[in-house]
């Protein structure tokens, strides 16, 4: 079984009637929700509010792969915490940052830049696939459209992605590169933009059929 934990902040979740509206649960339960109907998967949940945000060395050593929702609350992740799941993964867990976390420690320690963006406004988004043959492409259609999403715009400040598996396209002629995949150490690391809080973007089975294939290619199993 390949042991997911899935890492929300949680906050959002929480406050935001448009949030709970689309995710009554939580978005990090709908997440381990769809990856649980996976049989070769076992997702669990962690969030801000557990002690050492739910990322004991224990917890960790027994994850194969961590996903990471945050927006609000970057900077409440302790820094050693962040450190220890950078750790984790050059001692080969998997790591995919979603949406909003491309300004999550991990990610950041993990890059080694800035890792900022522009947000241009909300748009139809168009995930054309720029590496049909990677395993995180498999099954997926050209392109997956989304009716409506955050829009991200370059320069995304990041360092050239080992793979770049898609790019999203956005109302204006606005391009992103949307699935980025990284080798770092004996880990793996896959950043993937789709995910803005208010949208049904992790209910939409191609979606989710992504995170799915980016699980099973950034665990070691
Ligand atoms: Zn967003």
């Amino acid at each position: 079984m390949i042991r997911v934990l899935v890492w929300c902040e949680n906050k959002q979740n929480k406050t935001d009637a448009d949030v709970i509206r689309v995710y009554p649960n939580g978005m990090h339960n709908a997440i381990a929700d769809f990856l649980n109907k996976d049989p070769e998967i076992e997702a669990k949940t962690a969030t801000l509010d557990d002690p050492e945000c739910g990322l004991t060395d224990d917890v960790l050593e027994n994850t194969d792969v961590l996903i990471w929702w945050g927006h609000i609350a970057h900077h409440e992740v302790p820094d050693e915490i962040a450190k220890k799941v950078q750790n984790r993964v050059l001692n080969g867990m998997g790591l995919i940052p979603l949406h909003s976390a491309h300004f999550s420690k991990p990610f950041k320690l993990l890059m080694g830049t800035t890792c900022d963006l522009s947000v241009p406004g909300h748009f139809k988004e168009n995930l054309w696939c720029t590496l049909p043959g990677h395993p995180i492409a498999k099954g997926i259609p050209n392109p997956v459209e989304l009716e409506v999403e955050e829009g991200y715009n370059e320069y995304f400040d990041i360092p050239q992605p080992d793979e770049l598996v898609f790019i999203g396209a956005f109302e204006g002629c606005r391009l992103f590169r949307a699935g980025c995949a990284y080798h770092r150490g004996r880990g793996k690391v896959f950043y993937f933009q789709p995910g803005h809080e208010t949208y049904p973007i992790y209910h939409t089975p191609f979606i989710q059929k992504i995170i799915t294939n980016a699980v099973k290619w950034a665990s070691n199993k």
